[in-house]
């Protein structure tokens, strides 16, 4: 979509983002983190866990698919006690996506509730409209 032009995303000149690694994104009650088979399998691996018991230990179905448990009060059970992902390179989907997300990129006020939120957002280097719709499309 042409910068300025009409019609165009609100975002036409980009968006900075740069994750801080402060683990807020990962914490509290709430939420859910979509986990599919294949991401299961190598997030199972990288824990050098079987997939049988890296499902039972971290994983429920849900309605709406698979998802990981909370941790009792609202954390990813895979946060060290550093609030690191342990398993960061094979991380869903999700995560990866983190803040490209539809509903953050709805219009300016809901990308700022998320800046609220998230320190990492608004910082950094801008990235431009068209590698984030790129994200958004399942690009990555
Ligand atoms: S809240 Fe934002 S800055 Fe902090 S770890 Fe999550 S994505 Fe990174």
């Amino acid at each position: 979509m042409a910068a300025g032009g009409v019609g165009a995303a609100w975002y036409s000149e980009g968006l900075a983002f740069s994750c801080l690694g402060c683990g807020d994104c990962c914490r509290g009650p709430g939420g859910y983190v979509w986990v599919s088979e294949e991401e299961a399998g190598k997030i199972a691996s990288a824990l050098d866990l079987r997939p049988e018991v890296f499902a039972a230990k971290m994983l429920r179905m849900t309605i709406s698919g698979l998802a990981l448990v909370d941790d009792g009060k609202g954390d990813c059970p895979l946060l060290d006690s550093d609030s690191r992902c342990r398993v960061y390179p094979v991380r869903p989907f999700q995560c990866r996506t983190w803040p490209w997300w539809g509903e953050n990129l709805a219009s300016r006020r809901r990308w700022d509730e998320a800046a609220a939120r998230c320190p990492g957002m608004n910082r950094g280097p801008i990235r431009p409209e068209r590698a984030i719709e790129a994200v958004m499309a399942g690009e990555l």
